[in-house]
């Protein structure tokens, strides 16, 4: 039994609350914080709509380490999980090493004024984490979370070396608009705009950018979905995965775009609006891709009228009792079933279940440790039955060839 802080009320904090709420033998205490109390007010009526359990809600500006210093002793929580944005995981790091307790995200810390993806900040962490004998664990969504997971299950049961890991993003999902972003708007744009990049042979290759002539795609056959186009992108869990899954030699991220979704992000950026510096406009400062969240539709309200599934996961090669072989392990996500269940479309259910499951492990002491962890350096068994037990189901099967 736990007591759980959730910070960030958005399309992934109503996912992980509804979560707990529903595993209320783990989580017998859950409050919910984020910066815009009514958010809060809304997921707590829907969980409480659905199931016994009762939220308790905050408000909470996360950038502000006294502020949330001082929620953490007044809720003195087990574990706080961060689902707000990646800005705030300094912060909300350094809120846990003073109070004491044990931190969770799901995306790696990013500096608001550079588009810059990497673990450094959260890793250099660590020993202070050690020294305080509390937990980070980083990136428990699916992708990073669940595919790291992925890799460490397949390495530890079916492989002796892994050669090669390819991560396929697949949203086959209608959401009816002319053009929005499954999670967060300024986040998403930041990383779909910057240079691909993937390691091959020891070292990082870098390709334009997925609007850019040049980009890397190719067309993949998904179960369920079909055939669709999939394009090189840099994510974070190539990072840690190149660090952690040793004897790799290639790891690339693929992901697939529409046309529409492809042609709409390039007509914005090329009129500037998914800029991250300031322009002064009447006098005020405004940063071109924060007004232009503020103009698309929120992730959360995205769930209603989704159709279609998601299918992420990984194709893997490697080496067993000197054969090669390869597999590819997989998930398949309804985004109707996901709004029936918790009222939220799959990328904030895929996101939220492995942020949930996470949670679940460290608060059970299935998954311990001292220090800053990522997903594929816990055992990954207990995680992998979770997941059928959660509403996300995995399949496996042969692929024996590298793509
Ligand atoms: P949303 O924009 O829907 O929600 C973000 C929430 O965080 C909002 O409620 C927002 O409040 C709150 N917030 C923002 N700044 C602060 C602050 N300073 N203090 C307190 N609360 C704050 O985003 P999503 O729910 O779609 O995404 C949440 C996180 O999940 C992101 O970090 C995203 O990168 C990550 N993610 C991870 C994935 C994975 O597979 N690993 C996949 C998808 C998302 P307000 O409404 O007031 O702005």
């Amino acid at each position: 039994m736990g007591k759980v802080l959730i910070i960030g009320a958005g399309g992934v904090g109503g996912v992980v609350t509804h979560k707990c709420a529903m595993n209320g033998d783990t989580f017998n205490d859950i409050h919910l914080a984020s910066r815009t109390i009514e958010k809060c007010g809304i997921i707590q009526k829907q969980v409480k709509n659905k199931t016994k359990a009762r939220i308790t809600i905050h408000t909470l500006d996360a950038d502000n380490v006294r502020e949330t210093v001082s929620l953490l002793n007044h809720v003195k929580p087990d574990l706080v999980i961060n689902v707000a944005l990646p800005y705030q995981d300094l912060s909300i790091m350094d809120a846990c090493l003073e109070t004491g307790i044990d931190y969770m995200d799901t995306a790696n810390y990013e500096p608001r004024d550079v588009a810059k993806f990497e673990y450094k900040w959260q890793w250099d962490y660590h020993d202070r984490f050690k020294q305080k004998g509390i937990m980070a664990l980083l990136g428990s969504g699916f992708d990073p979370g669940v595919t790291n997971v992925f890799s460490a299950y397949a390495l530890k049961h079916h492989f002796d070396v892994i050669k090669t890991i390819d991560i396929l993003d697949c949203n086959a999902g209608s959401h009816g608009k002319a053009f929005a972003t499954n999670f967060n708007p300024e986040i998403n744009i930041r990383e779909v705009t910057q240079a691909a990049r993937h390691w091959e042979k020891g070292q990082w290759i870098e390709t334009p950018p997925i609007i850019e002539e040049g980009a890397v795609h190719f067309t993949f056959d998904y179960p369920v979905a079909g055939k669709q186009e999939s394009y090189l992108l840099y994510h974070e869990e190539l990072e840690s995965l190149v660090k952690n899954i040793k004897g790799l030699e290639r790891i690339r991220f693929w992901m697939t775009f529409s046309d529409n979704y492809l042609t709409h992000l390039k007509v914005l950026q090329n009129v500037g609006m998914t800029g991250i510096k300031p322009v002064n406009y009447k006098g005020m400062e405004i940063v071109p891709i924060q007004f232009l969240k503020a103009v698309l539709p929120e992730p959360s309200s995205l769930g209603k009228n989704y159709t279609g599934k998601t299918v992420i996961g990984n194709v893997m090669t490697g080496v067993k009792d000197g054969k090669e072989k390869g597999l590819y392990i997989f998930n398949v996500c309804d985004h109707a079933e996901c709004f029936r269940e918790v009222n939220a479309q799959a990328i904030s259910y895929t996101t939220g279940v492995p942020a949930m499951i996470g949670a679940k492990l460290i608060l059970s002491g299935k998954w311990n440790g001292k220090g800053v962890f990522n997903m594929e350096e816990m055992d990954p068994d207990p995680f992998m039955d979770e997941l059928n037990k959660q509403g996300l189901p995995w399949q496996m099967k042969d692929f024996p060839h590298s793509l």
